[in-house]
């Protein structure tokens, strides 16, 4: 019964408090910041209340809007420092309101925004971006006259978070206001500085970003809100979707929706290593080594890590193969001996080509391992994506087990191959457990090539469909090696047992496999 009072004293404290209907504002649990609102799929203008309402009713986490101030200091919403040719902070709200909004809306004073913005309104923080004035002096009376309105309409709670290009503004913010949030939107701070001058997160632009990774990860340890502008396709959305951003604005809040649902983190796991390749030269020295010349399958490539065979170029790393001709370290070698001895009769190689592996730097025991590449083309090409058991220098292979997520042959362009090789299931006796899937322009497309292993089973997905599932018979390692670490291999081999089948067309030479990225997801506890 005092609980109850209790609880009654509070709400009707609160309702004498606030002069909008809604008594709370939570946050809706997503992503989503529409940017300037979510006008573009309906055709409505930016800035726009219409824009804002059309956020609230996606149910965005938040709706993002510019705020600027006219020569008689009255605050609005628009994205440019003119509106219909009209200089705003040099023109009186009276004449800029003479045009309209394009959907017929009167030019929004902040004001009249905000009041849209608690009404009906549970769930959409308001992302109050104010923009950088002609004065430092008139950009720190904005921020106060902002900070006012927002107080006097007691809206603090729907205030998400404000953000500014101008750090001073931000500052200003803190001052007049300790509790609000703030993100700084000009990506020349690092995450350490915002932490030092109080500033809650950071909003930079998609590049600023994608260029430093390492910012990401600083951002987290420092409990900094992070955001990210503005990303309106799908490959963007996805890295910030797997690198758990916090807040991602855009102009596609419906994709970015889509996008997040579809998300790994969705499904509860967590990225805990990637190389989305935004560097230049040659593959990050921390996540890749090399194998080197002739290594198995009667291949007729010799492996190097030239920068020519295996570089990162353009946000993608490309493994490229060559017909050319390289002495053979190994020719002569009386150690090497048995199955692999052909490795020790050529004098002379006639192509090159790179083979990357994480082995001895990172390997992983179950998760989803995701990789999105194009293919190369043509006969006697076969590229690959696939792991091996930590374990395989101890017990040799196939004891320590493979797990192919990928393997294309070039004289059967349109088929992708997912298979496991164990001691009891494998090529050498035929019983490796593979299977096949047709796949649409492998060489000019990019598609995605994912496992999901668990200790029970490994699905084998092509741009998400499953195309193999492998049970764990829970029998013995014979069949089941898959509960130890495994590194990932890259590689395009040129000829060999499978790929050269069919013989080798010398036309085709240089031939690339382009990786867009790989992203191993774990589920933790
Ligand atoms: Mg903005």
């Amino acid at each position: 019964m005092r609980f109850l009072f209790v609880i009654l004293f509070l709400t009707s404290l609160n309702s004498c408090k606030n002069l909008n209907p809604n008594d709370e504002i939570t946050f809706a649990d997503n992503v989503v910041i529409a940017h300037r609102g979510a006008w573009k799929q309906h055709g409505l203008p930016e800035n726009s209340i219409a824009s804002l309402k059309h956020a609230i009713a996606l149910n965005c986490t938040g709706s993002e809007f510019d705020v600027r101030m006219t020569a008689d200091d009255v605050l609005i919403l628009n994205h440019d420092n003119v509106y219909h040719e009209l200089l705003i902070e040099e023109t009186n709200y009276e004449e800029l309101a003479k045009f309209r909004l394009s959907n017929g809306e009167v030019l929004p004073t902040l004001r009249d925004f905000i009041l849209a913005g608690i009404k009906d309104n549970t769930t959409t923080g308001l992302v109050c971006e104010i923009k950088t004035s002609k004065s430092k002096e008139r950009g720190q009376l904005i921020a106060k006259k902002v900070v006012e309105l927002v107080n006097e309409l007691n809206a603090g709670q729907f205030v998400a978070s404000y953000i500014s290009f101008d750090y001073d503004i931000l500052k200003r913010i803190i001052e007049l206001e300790p509790q609000a949030k703030t993100q700084y939107l000009n990506g020349t701070k690092t995450p350490e500085e915002l932490h030092v001058d109080g500033i809650s997160g950071l909003d930079y632009e998609r590049h600023v970003l994608l260029d430093h990774p390492e910012w990401i990860q600083s951002a987290k340890e420092l409990g900094l809100t992070l955001n990210v502008w503005t990303v309106n396709n799908q490959e963007d959305m996805d890295v910030f979707l797997a690198n758990g951003f916090d807040f991602i604005s855009t102009n596609e809040p419906e994709l970015l929706f889509e996008r997040a649902s579809a998300s790994p983190l969705n499904s509860g796991y967590k990225l805990v290593w990637s190389d989305e390749f935004n560097y230049n030269g040659k593959p990050d020295p921390t996540k890749w080594t090399y194998d080197y010349g002739f290594v198995a399958n009667q291949e007729k490539q010799y492996y190097v890590d030239s920068l020519k065979n295996a570089r990162v170029d353009n946000g993608h790393l490309i493994i490229e193969a060559h017909k050319e001709k390289v002495a053979n370290k190994d020719y002569k070698n009386a150690e090497i001996k048995g199955w692999v001895k052909y490795k020790a009769e050529i004098d002379t190689a006639q192509y090159t080509s790179s083979r990357l592996k994480t082995e001895g730097l990172v390997e992983w025991k179950y998760g989803r391992i995701e990789v999105r590449a194009k293919l190369p083309k043509g006969r006697g090409m076969w590229p690959a994506i696939w792991m091996l058991g930590e374990n395989r220098k101890e017990i040799g292979w196939p004891e320590c087990g493979e797990i192919d997520i990928m393997e294309h042959v070039g004289y059967d362009n349109d088929t992708i191959h997912g298979t496991i090789h164990t001691k009891a299931y494998n090529h050498i006796i035929g019983t490796q457990k593979g299977k096949t899937i047709f796949i649409e322009n492998p060489n000019e497309e990019f598609h995605v090539f994912v496992i999901e292993w668990t200790p029970g089973k490994i699905d084998f997905l092509l741009d998400g469909v499953v195309y193999n599932h492998i049970e764990n018979e829970h029998k013995t390692t014979a069949e089941w090696p898959f509960d130890q670490n495994f590194y990932l291999i890259l590689n395009v081999a040129v000829g060999g047992g499978w790929g050269g089948r069919k013989g080798i067309d010398d036309s085709i030479f240089p031939q690339q496999m382009i990786v867009d990225y790989v992203r191993v997801y774990q589920k933790l506890n």
